[in-house]
């Protein structure tokens, strides 16, 4: 078992002040295989103390001299990567297939993605009138992740900011502390100057509310939920801090007839992304608007593709999914499953419960509903679980309202045989990203949302930008 109450701060795993301890659960067994420290205030106090000493010489530092740390890191980190994989397996319950092939390769993706974007990107540059603009690390930041994709959250936000010559103090969920752990061990062995990067665990209202209030913070990176990124918007206001959040999502996916003799490929594929881990993802396509001339056909492809989904032990090579995080997580998701068949939804398959023969764990069956009104709380809150919700549409036009009657607009999905239908549809859907076909996103490309699920981009030269400062200079 691990002991991981040891905090990261200035370049040393110190003791806590903090005497509150919290068990880390395997979720696909219910054992403990970890014990972490939930930080105090003071313990937070300690970390920024040691970011902010070390802001004045690290944002000095030459950008070659960072990029070099940066190029150490990614080498170590691909040394070390099975190491990874098996960490986000056991503290998330991730198949450990998907976690060497996605959740563990999000870490090195995305180092080499802005190890690029800050190689090309321009630090002075003279503008049409003469004036010159400097880009500048924007100070301390404090960086709070989530527990979904834990690697992917964590190397989005600790890289840019190292990249950009800032210093931070990361706050990752409670629920996987394992993989965040090692990330500071790898980054110990690159050799970061001390204090640059430092690590505290603990709960939100606690250590990551003291983050987003502190006064020597000057941005604060958030992904998970809406409900959390409210109350740090809120937090951080007092101090007038840059925020950048990345939150919640019920991404819409349209299904055209004219997909033809791709149908059938584009509805299983549609359905292995909802449940792709778990159906824990803020981009998962969690409602299929199906055009109605096929939404027969379609059903069906879809029921067989859900009732095929296997489940299973995530220390098993495979496509199987593994099971949700947590019990918390797992009764929310039952939760809503329970309401939806309550509220007379139609059941394509699954439901709620445990899948036979997976008793122990927080498994969930993989569900779809049918017939789904887009006004019914299945079709507008997220799950978060392995979920599916299917609405039949008659026109273009109302697909695409439809898909755009949510309050979120993270991404969205478009299946289709016409590229025009494509381009013409993707114009007017309110989402961060589209894609088309199974189009996937490549490391370095901008991700984030519109409209409540948040503000900002994290990834590649849009990612540098939110860590960094603009200034102007003007000789006379
Ligand atoms: P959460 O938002 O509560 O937790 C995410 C991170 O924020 C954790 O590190 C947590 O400690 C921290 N946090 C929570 N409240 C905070 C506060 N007031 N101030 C500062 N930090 C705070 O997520 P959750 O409760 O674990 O999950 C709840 C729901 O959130 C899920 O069901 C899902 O819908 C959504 N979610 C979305 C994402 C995403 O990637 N967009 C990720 C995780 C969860």
């Amino acid at each position: 078992m691990k002991d991981l109450r040891k905090f990261y701060i200035n370049g040393e795993w110190v003791d806590p002040v903090s005497a509150e301890e919290m068990d880390v659960i395997n979720p696909a067994n219910e054992r403990k295989i970890a014990t972490i420290t939930l930080g105090s205030p003071e313990d937070v106090n300690r970390a920024v103390a040691a970011a902010n000493a070390a802001f004045v010489t690290y944002s000095q530092l030459d950008k070659g001299e960072r990029l070099a740390l940066l190029e150490k890191f990614l080498a170590i980190y691909n040394e070390r990567y099975e190491e990874m994989a098996q960490a986000i397996t056991a503290e998330m319950g991730a198949p450990i297939s998907m976690s060497r092939e996605a959740q563990a390769d999000c870490g090195a993706g995305h180092l080499q993605g802005f190890i690029d974007a800050a190689r090309t990107q321009e630090d002075r540059v003279m503008l049409y009138n003469g004036d010159i603009l400097v880009r500048e690390p924007i100070g301390v930041c404090g960086l709070i992740t989530p527990w979904n994709w834990p690697m992917n959250q964590v190397a989005l936000k600790v890289v840019p900011a190292l990249a950009s010559g800032c210093t931070c103090v990361l706050k990752p969920s409670e629920f996987t502390p394992l993989s965040a752990a090692l990330y500071a061990e790898m980054l110990d062995e690159a050799g970061f100057p001390a204090g640059v990067f430092n690590l505290v665990n603990g709960d939100g209202p606690t250590a990551g509310a003291t983050l987003s209030r502190h006064a020597d913070i000057q941005m604060i990176s958030f992904t998970g939920s809406t409900r959390a990124g409210i109350a740090i918007s809120k937090d951080a206001a007092d101090s007038v801090k840059r925020v950048t959040l990345e939150l919640g999502g019920k991404s819409p996916n349209l299904v055209f007839a004219d997909c033809g003799d791709d149908l059938e490929s584009r509805v299983r594929a549609s359905v292995a992304e909802c449940f792709f881990n778990t159906g824990q993802s803020c981009d998962a396509p969690t409602r299929m608007l199906v055009e109605r001339s096929c939404y027969d056909q379609v059903l069906e492809i879809a029921e067989q593709a859900g009732r095929e989904q296997a489940v299973g032990d995530p220390t098993q090579e495979g496509d199987h999914i593994g099971p949700l995080v947590s019990h918390i997580q797992f009764e929310r998701v039952q939760g809503h499953i329970e309401r939806a068949i309550d509220g007379g939804v139609r059941v394509l398959c699954g439901g709620a419960g445990k899948p036979e023969g997976w008793e122990t764990g927080y498994f969930v069956k993989p569900t779809i509903f049918a017939d789904v009104r887009n006004d019914q709380p299945i079709a507008r809150e997220e799950v978060f679980g392995p979920v599916l919700a299917i609405i039949p549409f008659d026109s273009e036009d109302e697909a695409i309202q439809i898909a755009n009657d949510t309050p979120y607009g993270l991404a969205a999905y478009i299946q289709t045989g016409d590229v025009d239908r494509a381009e013409r549809v993707a114009a007017k859907l309110r989402a961060g990203a589209v894609h088309v076909n199974g189009g996937g996103m490549e490391y370095g490309t901008p991700f984030g949302g519109y409209k409540q699920s948040g503000n900002g981009r994290e990834g590649g030269m849009l990612g540098l930008d939110d860590y960094q400062e603009v200034k102007t200079l003007h000789f006379g």
